[in-house]
C-alpha cells in the first residue's frame, strides 16, 4: 500500500513537472500573442492572393463560401490573406465576413489597377489616399430618342442618408474612403524597398466596369482625380468604414491605357512583394507599442 502511494506520487510529481514544462515551450502561445487581432490583406485573383499566402509561416487554410482564408503568422505576428474573388460584391461580403469571423485590426486591400494618369507606367504603384466608387452614378433626364448622355451623368453618394439616393440633392457627389494614416505612414517608410517603378499617393477608382475608352478614362481623372480604375477597393473601404476598422488600398498599374502601357500580369506579384513589406513594418510599429 505505502509502496503504491509513493509511486502515486512520483507519478504526479512527473505529471506536474511535464504540465509545467508544455506551458512555458514555445509552440504555445502567450496570452498576449493570442489575443492580437489580425492583419487583412486582401486580394481578388489568385495571382494577386497566393504569392503573399506562401510568405506567411504557419498557415491554416478555411474557406466561407467562395472566399480563401489563409491564416498564419508573419514576423510573429497573425496575418491573414484572404483571396476575394474579382468585383464590388465578392470584395463587400469577403470584407464583411472577414470581420466578423476575425476582427482584423486592419486591412489592407491590393492587387492590380489600369491607369487614369498619363505620368503612371506599369509597375507603379498607388497608395490610395482615398477610394472611391466609380459606378455609382445618376444619370440626367432624357425623353425616349433623346439618346444616352453619359458625360453629363453625375456622382451619386448611396452612403449620404437612408433615404432614396435618386431624389436627394446631397446626394449628388462622390464618397471618397480616406486611406488610413498609420497604414500609409508605414507604406511611406518602405517606399524604397520597391524598384520596380515608383510609389505615389494618389485616388482609387472602383467598379465592376473595365474602361478602355480614353475619353471616358480622362472623365474620371478630372472629375473624380483618380489615378487607377480597378474592381474592388471601394467596396472594401465601405465595409471597412461600415465597421470602423483602418483601411488602406495599395494598387500596381498593370496597364495604362492613356499612355500605351500593355497589360503585365507580372505587376500582381511584384504588389504583393511590396505589400509584404508595409505589412511588416506596419507590424514593427506594433510591437514597438
Ligand atoms: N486581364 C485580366 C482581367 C482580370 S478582370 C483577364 O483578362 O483575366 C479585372 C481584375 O483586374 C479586377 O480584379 C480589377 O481590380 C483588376 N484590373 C486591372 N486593370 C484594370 C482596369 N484597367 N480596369 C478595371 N479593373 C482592372
Amino acid at each position: 500500500m505505502k509502496k503504491n502511494l509513493t509511486l502515486f506520487a512520483v507519478i504526479a510529481v512527473m505529471f506536474a513537472t511535464l504540465l509545467t514544462g508544455c506551458a512555458s515551450a514555445p509552440q504555445f502561445e502567450t496570452e498576449a500573442e493570442s489575443a492580437q487581432r489580425p492583419i487583412l490583406i486582401q486580394g481578388p485573383m489568385p495571382i494577386e492572393a497566393e504569392k503573399f499566402a506562401q510568405r506567411l509561416d504557419k498557415v491554416k487554410v478555411e474557406k466561407s463560401g467562395t472566399f480563401v482564408f489563409y491564416i498564419g503568422k508573419l514576423d510573429k505576428y497573425p496575418v491573414i490573406v484572404a483571396k476575394t474573388g474579382k468585383g464590388m460584391e465578392n470584395t463587400a461580403a469577403a470584407t464583411a465576413v472577414a470581420i466578423e469571423k476575425y476582427d482584423p485590426i486592419a486591412i489592407i486591400n491590393q492587387g492590380t489597377s489600369g491607369g487614369h494618369d498619363p505620368s503612371l507606367n506599369v509597375f507603379d504603384i498607388v497608395l490610395g489616399e482615398r477610394t472611391t466608387n466609380i459606378g455609382s452614378l445618376k444619370t440626367g433626364h432624357l425623353e425616349e430618342n433623346e439618346g444616352i448622355e453619359p458625360t453629363n451623368w453625375i456622382p451619386m453618394d448611396l452612403m449620404a442618408s437612408e433615404g432614396s439616393a435618386g431624389e436627394d440633392p446631397n446626394a449628388e457627389k462622390a464618397r471618397y474612403y480616406e486611406g488610413d494614416a498609420d497604414l500609409l505612414a508605414a507604406a511611406n517608410a518602405v517606399k524604397d524597398k520597391y524598384t520596380k517603378g515608383k510609389v505615389v499617393k494618389g485616388t482609387i477608382g472602383s467598379a465592376d466596369v473595365w474602361n478602355n475608352e480614353v475619353d471616358r478614362i480622362n472623365w474620371f481623372h478630372e472629375n473624380y482625380g483618380t489615378s487607377v480604375e480597378e474592381m474592388e477597393g471601394a467596396a472594401a473601404a465601405q465595409i471597412a468604414k461600415a465597421y470602423d476598422v483602418p483601411f488602406l488600398g495599395i494598387r500596381v498599374l498593370s496597364n495604362n491605357k492613356t499612355n500605351g502601357g500593355q497589360y503585365n500580369p507580372n505587376t500582381a506579384e511584384a504588389n504583393q512583394d511590396y505589400v509584404y513589406e508595409v505589412v511588416k513594418q506596419y507590424i514593427s510599429k506594433i510591437h514597438e507599442k
